[in-house]
Parts: structure tokens; C-alpha cells; sequence
């Protein structure tokens, strides 16, 4: 029995300036890791007749599977406001599989140097490759679109970062690889004939319905900003933070997509920040909308030759377009927080209900997932914290507003454990599993991985999962991984 590839590599075909044809750089000694089982189902694949030595091969890209052309891309960004020339500096996309339903990238991170590599070695930890394993195949269960993780191999060889760690390579799943940066890329090479390319290739690929529009490039502009603010709204609801939004992190198909510094926030504040290098707070929770409009408007600029050849009407159209953005951002969040709290119908009330919430959560320093459980009455911790005046008080508000629009507990339950997480990755947890599986344990990776799998489930003896860190030191995560 083979394993199921069916590759189909339209992207290798564009022209020169859009890629490079290279091969994963072999590595010494690849032992297999993880590989999702789940995920190979869906993509019709088939790994149960290879050993572990030939999956590992595979993964590694020491052996690729034939059908395969692979490629690093090349792409631009806007790294923390700043542009640059960036492409897949330890990256190979290996080809476009097709599964019966969708056509997937394959592509493996840490695979060597390419031209893009800049000063950088190609290559990535085992550490971070896992916790990109982790935290994607969560929010995937989570119900977030996101890139999926297929496999993780160990290299046998060592990567240096502040000190000597375990190389690995991971096998990323996802729509396409296409971000902002990719347009930028295109963009300033200021040749529209290739800018045109682009533009077709990303309707052909993701959005046909608007292949006949008559103003194709202003309606991707319209689709992309939908999807980016559906893809926001669900981090809001889940307090994801992803860390590093550069134009370069922020994929067309609207999946989240490079899983670097991200983390979930457990108390409530807005201004959260768990990168190191954030000093600023550019990416913070509460910033997250702010600076996807910002990313867009610097999609929005790559796309102006082909919104109209009145480079003012053009500029006027895309600005309206983009200025849409907060209305429409708003309003998805009200009805994605009414979800939150089993509101049905919309009162005018409703946004002073949800913010006197937020507020007493920030003020009072609880935990953000928690106070949703306590909502559903799941009690993780004691009720110590929900005894508090101001929220007895918020919750007789809320009661009264429950029986609008003749919302039975049954009806109003079920939308709420629709929506709120009974368990989330934990930053504790995950690195408590981390540094199992560095010292080649990886039985609570695999126990993690399976809780996560249900977040929307009761399970029994989570408790400990569902607790946030009993730690007052303030976690943080790092970038250059
Ligand atoms: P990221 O922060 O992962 O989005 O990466 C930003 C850019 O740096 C991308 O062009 C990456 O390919 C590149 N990069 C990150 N780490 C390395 C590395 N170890 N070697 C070469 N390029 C890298
Ligand atoms: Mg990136």
C-alpha cells in the first residue's frame, strides 16, 4: 500500500522571481518525534506500513516523496513596523498535496539554509517546533482556522541559540503559505505583470467565487479584511496572543499561521505582552485588531495598481475599504461575546453589560477562561473571587438579560460551552511538557496533546490542566527560535 501522495505543484511553476528550487539540506541522524495521526487521516495519507526509520527519513526530507518539488518562497514584511526583504530562511515547501477535499502545502520548518537565510542557520530547535505542534493543533480544536502540524523529527544534530539545543524539523500543513509579505514582495519589485499573477493565483487558489468579479483585486481586499477580522475575533474569544504579527505572519487564506511567541493569557488584561522582545506592547491582546488593519493597509497599498489605473480613485477606494474595518470589527465582537455569555438577539444594552464584565475581570485580576467556566458553573477554582459584590451585582444584570428573546438554560448553555474553552494550553503546561520531551519523555506531551484535543469537553481529571500557574513570575517567550 503506498501513502497516499498526491502532489500538484502549481506555486514552483510561477515565475523565477517568486521562488527558489531548492532541496531540504540532509541532516545526520532523523528520529521521529510525533506524527499526527489524525491529521493524516484527513489529508488521506497512510503511514502505518513505513517504520519509524522511513518516516523519519521523510520528514527530515532525507528521502522526499516522489511527486514533490520543492521550493522556498520568497516574501517581504513589515517586521515591527519596519520593512524588509525576508522568504523561507529555514523553510522548504515540499508541494501542494491534494487530499479529496482541499489542495495543503507541506512544508517543512528548519530544513537548512536557503537564499533567504540571511545570517540565520537554517535550522530550529526542538523545543519551539513542539511548541508550534502544541499550540496549532489547539487552536485548531479550538475551532480557529489555523496551519495544522503533521510531524516533528529530531535531526541529530545540534542548533545553537544562547546554548546548544536539539535540532528538529516540523512538517506545517496549511492552505498556502501565502501572506501579506508575499504581495509586498511582489509589490516592490514594481513589475504589475507579476503583481497580476499573484493576484489571480490567490483567487484561483482561495477565493474562485470572486474569479469573474469585475473588480477582483478591491474584492480580495473585501474577502481578506472579513477573514482577518474573523481570525482576530476568535483569538479574542479564546485570549490567544500571537505575538509577532508582522505583515510576513499574516496569511491570505486567513489561518493563523507561525506559531513563534504566542501565548494564551490567563488573567485578564488587555495590555498583555508575553514576547521578550515587545517592549512596546506593539502586539499586545488589545492591540491585536488595531495592528490587522494596519497589516491590511499595507496590503491594501500592494494592491492599488490593480484596483483601478486612476491611482486616486484607486486609493480612494482601497481607503474606504480598510476604513470599514472597525465597524464591522466591532459589531463581530459584540456578537462573538454575546456567544460568550449565551445572549441571544441583540439589546442595546448588551455592549455596557460586556465591558462592565471585562472591566471587573481586569480590576479584580481574574483569569479570563476561568470566569467563562464559573459562568457555565464549572468551578475550577474555589468561588472565593465570584463572591465579590460588583459581580454578584454584573450577574443579576445579566440573569435579567438572560430571559430576553425566551432563552431556556438549556439553549443558552449549549452556545456558551459552544464557545468558551474549558481547557486552553496553559504557558505553564506547555512548557512543564517541553522540557519532558527534551529529556526524551513524552508521555505528558502526548497526555496534553490528547486533553486539548476536546477543550469544548467535560474531561475527568483536568483540574490540574485548568489551573493557572500558581507562579507570581511574569511568563514570557522568546523569538529567533
Ligand atoms: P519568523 O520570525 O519565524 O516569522 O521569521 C522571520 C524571518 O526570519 C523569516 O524569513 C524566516 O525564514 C527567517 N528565519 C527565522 N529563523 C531563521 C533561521 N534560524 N535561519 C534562517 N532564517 C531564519
Ligand atoms: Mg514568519
Amino acid at each position: 500500500m503506498t501513502i497516499g501522495w498526491c502532489f500538484d505543484n502549481t506555486y514552483s511553476k510561477l515565475p523565477d522571481s517568486f521562488r527558489e528550487k531548492i532541496s531540504p539540506v540532509p541532516v545526520k541522524k532523523p528520529e521521529l518525534v510525533i506524527l499526527n495521526k489524525s491529521l493524516s487521516k484527513e489529508l488521506n495519507l497512510n503511514f502505518s506500513n513505513l517504520d519509524n526509520k522511513k518516516i523519519s527519513e521523510l520528514f527530515s526530507g532525507n528521502s522526499l516523496p516522489s511527486g514533490s518539488s520543492s521550493i522556498a518562497q520568497a516574501y517581504a514584511g513589515h517586521q515591527f513596523g519596519h520593512f524588509t526583504m525576508l522568504g523561507d530562511g529555514r523553510a522548504v515547501l515540499i508541494g501542494e498535496h491534494l487530499s479529496k477535499k482541499e489542495r495543503y502545502d507541506i512544508q517543512f520548518k528548519g530544513s537548512g539554509k536557503t537564499t533567504f537565510s540571511r545570517n540565520g542557520d537554517g535550522r530550529a530547535a526542538l523545543g519551539p517546533m513542539l511548541r508550534e505542534y502544541i499550540i496549532s493543533e489547539a487552536m485548531h480544536n479550538l475551532n480557529i482556522p489555523t496551519t495544522r502540524s503533521l510531524a516533528v523529527v529530531k535531526t541529530g544534530e545540534n542548533v545553537i541559540r544562547e546554548t546548544s539545543l536539539q535540532g528538529a524539523i516540523l512538517t506545517r500543513v496549511a492552505l498556502s503559505h501565502i501572506r501579506v509579505g508575499t504581495f509586498q514582495y511582489i509589490a516592490a519589485r514594481e513589475k504589475n505583470d507579476e503583481l497580476e499573477i499573484l493576484l489571480n493565483y490567490v483567487i484561483q487558489r482561495h477565493y474562485p467565487n470572486i474569479q469573474n468579479s469585475k473588480e477582483k483585486a478591491l474584492d480580495l481586499l473585501n474577502v481578506v479584511l472579513e477573514k482577518q477580522i474573523d481570525l482576530i475575533i476568535n483569538w479574542m474569544r479564546v485570549g490567544f496572543i500571537h505575538g509577532v504579527m508582522n505583515t510576513d505572519n499574516m496569511s491570505i487564506s486567513g489561518e493563523t499561521i507561525d506559531y513563534g511567541p504566542c501565548a494564551f493569557m490567563d488573567v485578564y488584561d488587555p495590555k498583555t505582552v508575553y514576547s521578550s522582545i515587545d517592549e512596546m506592547g506593539r502586539y499586545a491582546y488589545c492591540n491585536q485588531p488595531v495592528i490587522a488593519k494596519w497589516n491590511l493597509s499595507r496590503f491594501a497599498e500592494c494592491l492599488i495598481p490593480l484596483i483601478d489605473k486612476d491611482q486616486n480613485k484607486a486609493i480612494e477606494l482601497a481607503t474606504e475599504m480598510i476604513n470599514s474595518f472597525e465597524k464591522k470589527y466591532e459589531e463581530k465582537w459584540l456578537n462573538m461575546m454575546r456567544d460568550k455569555l449565551g445572549l441571544f438577539g441583540v439589546e442595546d444594552k448588551d455592549k455596557f453589560l460586556i465591558l462592565d464584565l471585562l472591566t471587573w475581570m481586569h480590576q479584580k485580576k481574574v483569569d479570563y477562561t476561568n470566569t467563562f467556566c464559573h459562568l457555565m458553573n464549572f468551578e475550577i477554582k474555589g468561588k472565593k473571587n465570584f463572591e465579590d459584590n460588583d459581580f454578584q451585582n454584573w450577574k443579576k444584570r445579566w440573569h435579567e438579560r438572560l430571559k430576553i428573546n425566551s432563552n431556556s438554560p438549556e439553549k443558552y448553555t449549549k452556545l456558551m460551552r459552544s464557545v468558551n474553552p474549558l481547557v486552553i494550553p496553559r504557558n505553564h503546561k506547555v512548557e512543564e511538557v517541553l522540557d519532558e520531551a527534551n529529556n526524551d519523555n513524552l508521555e505528558p506531551l502526548n497526555k496534553f496533546l490528547e486533553i486539548l484535543a476536546k477543550p469544548y469537553s467535560e474531561q475527568k481529571d483536568i483540574t490540574n490542566f485548568q489551573l493557572p500557574s500558581s507562579s507570581n513570575e511574569k511568563y514570557k517567550t522568546f523569538c529567533g527560535t
